[in-house]
């Protein structure tokens, strides 16, 4: 997709759609503003690590961050958090800008850096050190790991903690120098080694690391943890309200006690619980498995949890910020329905998607009383949903296709399709009788000789008579070839993390997760079908153009089937 494209995609203004009802966040941001804590500002940053592509569970924080600062008058930023030049690549730098962009969202002019603050980092320990608050420690990992204790044992002062401060200034500047290799001593916080929480154990600020980094290149060779440089961007930043996920609950003090040290702005710390789906993998980590062991195509593969998987699946922006919106904001874990998110892009696209025919597995059929070489152009309705969308023509001719499940030699009772001697309607056309069944040698069948009732064009018969069941079709001589990918769950299971067994997630990987369904025929108003354009196959569910698509020969996902599993769970457990 171009910029051009993906901007038109997410024209509709985001924002959060909740009702009056208010999550504990609004209300923490509402006793802020009663006690005019930051002045009635409110200030939030969404900040990835590059080192991977974004995720649904980001969507999650996304349209948190962002939407507060909509709903507030406020402002977002967005800020890479690129303190591991190891693991971080400029490739995801700019996919996650383009898919926080995607999703609706404006960072404005408030692009930021964690490594534009690596000056300030640096003078801010210094600053630590000279008060007797930091120390070089050269204890290698495992030795500080020992020192640390466990939750019921206090640790251990290391044999460095108490180094001078000149001693200190000395060594941290030679650190910086370069003068050391990766591994010979670290930069600690001078805190408790005795604390009841560990991250207050003299936790580690900087670390030496020979590595050439996506902005700040050589200029560096000690980078700042994450717990030390998160809470002094906010700082910078005057964040107000600094969302995070519940595993950094236990950070909160440390956090605290940075900025608290360095008597710098106090932003305001948050945690909720981060969004997990069945079926869903999101672990940036294993995602990134996913993709250099081949189990998918891509980052963009349609099955994947990435938002530009999703994208190119063909869910719109406005059914994820939708979903987003309707499992609300928890402070415990819990595991979100697969179904749940697929209810939201059918309901976006049962509003805005053209509806056309396809066949996805075509058996012919031959009108014998139809003219040869006529054409007829029937009335095709592009959305019943939105009258503004209005009508289209349809090819009709001699030779059509159906698909094959439209079609039994001996239906069973419940059948009430196409079948030896009965009739059916075709959607916007007539009613079609199948008179004969032709097979090839092997006794399969390869083509139904049918008559028409030209009496019956748009639908219903004079005579008054009623058919049971109405099927899609297109012209032979006019639809075009198409190819269409067919997708399950990536995963067999609905927790594929699970491990019980002792297996790795990828014993999970569903072996028929995508089917490729070569040979479709599609009506021929398709022909210029742009990719990432989404349509209702009818009957079919919802199918979006892939980026494949070459030539004659167009590529189709399938988005999502039209069967709501999620309203049927509703039903089946009253809350
Ligand atoms: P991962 O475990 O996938 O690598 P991460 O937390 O390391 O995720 P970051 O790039 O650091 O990835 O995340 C950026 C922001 O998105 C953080 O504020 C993080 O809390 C939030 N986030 C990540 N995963 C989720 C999730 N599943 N639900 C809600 N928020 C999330
Ligand atoms: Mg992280």
């Amino acid at each position: 997709m171009t910029d051009n494209e993906l901007k038109n995609d997410s024209a509709v203004e985001a924002g959060s759609d909740s009702s009056a009802r208010t999550h504990f966040i609004e209300d923490i941001i509402a006793e802020d503003n009663k006690t005019g804590r930051f002045g009635g500002r409110v200030h939030t940053r969404f900040p990835p690590e590059p080192n991977g592509y974004l995720h649904i569970g980001h969507a999650k924080s996304i349209c948190l961050n962002f939407g507060l600062a909509l709903d507030y008058g406020g402002k977002c930023n967005l800020r890479f958090d690129d303190t591991n030049p190891t693991k971080e690549e400029v490739e995801y730098v700019e996919s996650i800008m383009n898919d926080v962009r995607w999703l609706g969202f404006d960072w404005e002019d408030r692009l930021f850096y964690a490594s534009d603050y690596f000056d300030q980092l640096y003078e801010w320990a210094v600053q630590l050190i000279k008060a007797g608050k930091a120390y070089v420690d050269h204890l290698n990992a495992d030795e500080i790991r020992e020192h640390r204790g466990t939750l019921t044992q206090p640790g251990k002062d290391s044999p460095y903690r108490n180094r001078s401060v000149e001693e200190n200034l000395d060594l941290f500047q030679r650190m910086k120098n370069g003068e050391f290799p990766d591994g010979t001593c670290v930069l600690r916080a001078k805190i408790d080694m005795t604390s009841p929480n560990l991250n207050l154990r003299d936790p580690v600020m900087y670390r030496i690391l020979h590595a050439t980094h996506h902005r700040t290149g050589d200029k560096w060779c000690i980078y700042p943890m994450y717990d030390w440089a998160h809470g002094e961007s906010d700082s910078i930043e005057g964040i107000t309200h600094s969302i995070c996920t519940l595993e950094f609950e236990d950070h909160r003090p440390l956090y605290e006690w940075f900025v608290e040290n360095l008597n710098i702005y106090r932003p305001q710390q948050i945690e909720f619980a981060r969004l997990n789906l069945t079926y869903t993998i999101m672990s940036k980590r294993k995602l990134i498995r996913l993709v250099q062991e081949k189990h998918v195509r891509g980052w963009d593969d349609p099955r994947m949890s990435t938002l530009s998987g999703m994208r190119r699946r063909g869910y719109p922006p406005e059914a994820i910020r939708a979903f987003c919106d309707m499992i609300g904001l928890a402070k415990s874990n819990s595991v979100a329905d697969f179904a749940m998110l697929e209810y939201c892009v059918r309901q976006h696209l049962n509003k805005v998607a053209t509806r056309v025919m396809a066949v996805l597995n075509p058996l012919r059929v031959v009108l014998t009383n139809y003219p040869e070489g006529q054409v007829d152009e029937l009335d095709a309705v592009n959305n019943p949903e939105d009258p503004s969308a209005g009508t289209r023509k349809v090819p009709f001719s001699r030779v059509l296709y159906i698909d094959r499940d439209d079609f039994m030699e001996n239906p069973p009772s419940k059948f009430y399709r196409l079948s030896p001697g009965r009739e059916v309607r075709l959607r916007y056309g007539y009613f079609i009788k199948c008179e004969e069944v032709i097979k090839d040698e092997a006794g399969n069948i390869i083509e139904l000789r049918c008559t028409y009732d030209p009496t019956t064009r748009g639908g219903e018969a004079p005579d008054g008579r009623k058919v049971k069941a109405t099927i899609h079709w297109v012209s032979a001589a006019h639809a075009l070839d198409a190819e269409v990918r067919v997708y399950e769950h990536l995963f067999t299971r609905p927790d594929p993390n699970s491990d019980d067994e002792g297996k790795d997630f990828t014993a999970y990987i569903n072996p028929n997760s995508l089917q490729v369904l070569a040979g479709c025929k599609v009506e021929p108003s398709l022909k210029d079908a742009a990719p990432g354009s989404r349509y209702q196959f009818e009957r079919l569910g919802y199918f979006c153009v892939d980026p494949d698509s070459q030539g004659s020969t167009l590529v189709f996902n399938r988005t999502v089937t039209l069967r709501d599993e999620w309203a049927k769970l509703q039903k089946s457990q009253p809350s």
